[in-house]
């Protein structure tokens, strides 16, 4: 709705009606999306009109009266297989040269012409009747492939406008990074519990470093939170009438929770032990000559039966050493844009020319403190577009 709005204010065109029509629909029908932003992207270090196979990244093959033909390939897609929608946007910001790459759409999960490889993250247990409320559910992400697939025009709301590629990938990854301060604390809340449990089933739970490294868990979930909160708080009314989060805290937030995710899986291991990787399977509990002796194996703290022992070191594995740990890990740094793309949205938002100057005043360099320098930035479309803007410097 934000970029539609300021392609239509900027060049004419009239994606912003033909967006609000489809968005009517999808609430109409109570629709579910996912957002295939990523691309193939082949050779990092080149443009998408660099790249030797044009594929590497969705464009437009042909544009017709009725719609666009477009080719090309997406990744990482979480959610695709199961979702009524796919948006399909740009994931870079482009030149004059990626015209063709300047595409964005959307069209139903089964669209003739694409083509899902989908793969999905829990591979074991889900199946089981008594499996645990944390096995029953997992992830899928898939390789889009679109091969000359058709796109009927109302369907089409970016075709061609190159200048606003960053404008768009931009407004996806930042809205992205500013759900991440909401649902990556949860993920850091599920630690904390699971390594709080496990502390307690090995009897530990008192010992003065468990205790600090929980507290490790607090500061970032809710550091992360609070960075969502004001994000949303202090967010933009764009030219659309819709809302954006502000965008230095969204990327703060988010680059703290992907720089520590790591570390958080590495308290738990540090706290539950080797167990999480060396449990025998469940099988092996329930076999005859052995169950007695597993029985008084696995209990470490007798408040635990041996029932609730083994409930315990099952979800450590599940939490830390399964499919989903892997898939956790590697979401939390890249997901919504890896620590390195915070770093560089900081590096063109971040207002450092002015503390650069607060410092020069205070050292005595400045005889006045000049609170508004003229920063070079590169722009950024839709800048100048916002109806308001909360000063939050007052
Ligand atoms: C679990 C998971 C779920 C995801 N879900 C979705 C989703 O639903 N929708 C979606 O659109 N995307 C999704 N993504 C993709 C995610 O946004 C990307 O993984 C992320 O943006 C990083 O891109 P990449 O994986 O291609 O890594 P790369 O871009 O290959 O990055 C690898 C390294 O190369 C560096 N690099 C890349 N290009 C350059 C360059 N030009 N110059 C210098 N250094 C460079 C990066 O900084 C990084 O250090 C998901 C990813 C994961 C892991």
């Amino acid at each position: 709705m934000i970029c539609t709005k300021e392609m239509d204010m900027a060049k004419g065109t009239d994606y912003y009606g033909r967006f609000m029509d489809y968005m009517k629909m999808y609430h109409e029908n109570d629709l579910d999306g996912c957002c295939a932003q990523t691309d193939g992207k082949g050779d990092r270090l080149k443009r998408p009109s660099q790249q030797a196979d044009p594929d590497q990244y969705v464009h437009i093959v042909e544009e017709r009266d009725d719609g666009i033909i477009v080719s090309g390939f997406k990744m990482s897609i979480t959610q695709a297989a199961y979702a009524d929608e796919i948006f399909v946007l740009p994931t870079r910001a482009l030149m004059e040269d990626d015209r063709d790459y300047a595409v964005a759409f959307a069209v139903p999960g089964d669209w003739e012409g694409m083509t899902l490889i989908t793969r999905p993250v829990w591979l074991r247990e889900k199946d089981e009747p008594d499996c645990a409320p944390f096995c029953k559910y997992g992830v899928s992400d898939s390789v889009i492939v679109f091969d000359n697939c058709f796109i009927p025009k109302e369907r089409v709301f970016m075709c061609g406008e190159w200048e606003f590629g960053r404008r768009l990938a931009l407004l996806f990854a930042d809205s992205h990074r500013h759900s991440y301060s909401g649902c990556k604390p949860g993920v850091s809340d599920i630690l904390c519990g699971v390594t709080a449990l496990a502390a307690e089933a090995n009897g530990i739970q008192k010992v003065s470093h468990v205790r600090e490294k929980l507290s490790e868990y607090a500061g970032a979930a809710e550091l992360a939170f609070a960075a969502g909160v004001a994000a949303a708080v202090f967010g933009e009314k764009t030219s659309s009438g819709v809302f954006f989060p502000n965008t230095i805290y969204s990327n703060v937030g988010r680059r703290l929770t992907g720089e520590l995710i790591y570390h958080e899986y590495n308290t738990l291991t540090e706290i539950a032990g080797g167990i999480g990787v060396t449990l025998p399977f469940s099988e092996d509990f329930e076999y005859a000559p052995l169950k007695e002796q597993l029985e008084r194996f696995i209990v470490r703290n007798p408040n635990f039966t041996p029932e609730e022992s083994l409930k315990v070191w099952k979800l450590v594995e599940n939490v830390g050493a399964s499919p989903m740990t892997a898939w956790y890990e590697i979401a939390g740094v890249h997901g919504g844009g890896s620590p390195i793309m915070e770093t560089i949205a900081l590096g063109i938002e971040y207002d450092y020319d002015t503390r650069k100057n607060l410092a020069r005043y205070l050292g005595g360099i400045d005889k006045e403190f000049d609170d508004s320098p003229d920063i070079e930035r590169e722009p950024t479309f839709g800048d100048g577009l916002m109806t308001e803007r909360q000063d939050f410097k007052e």
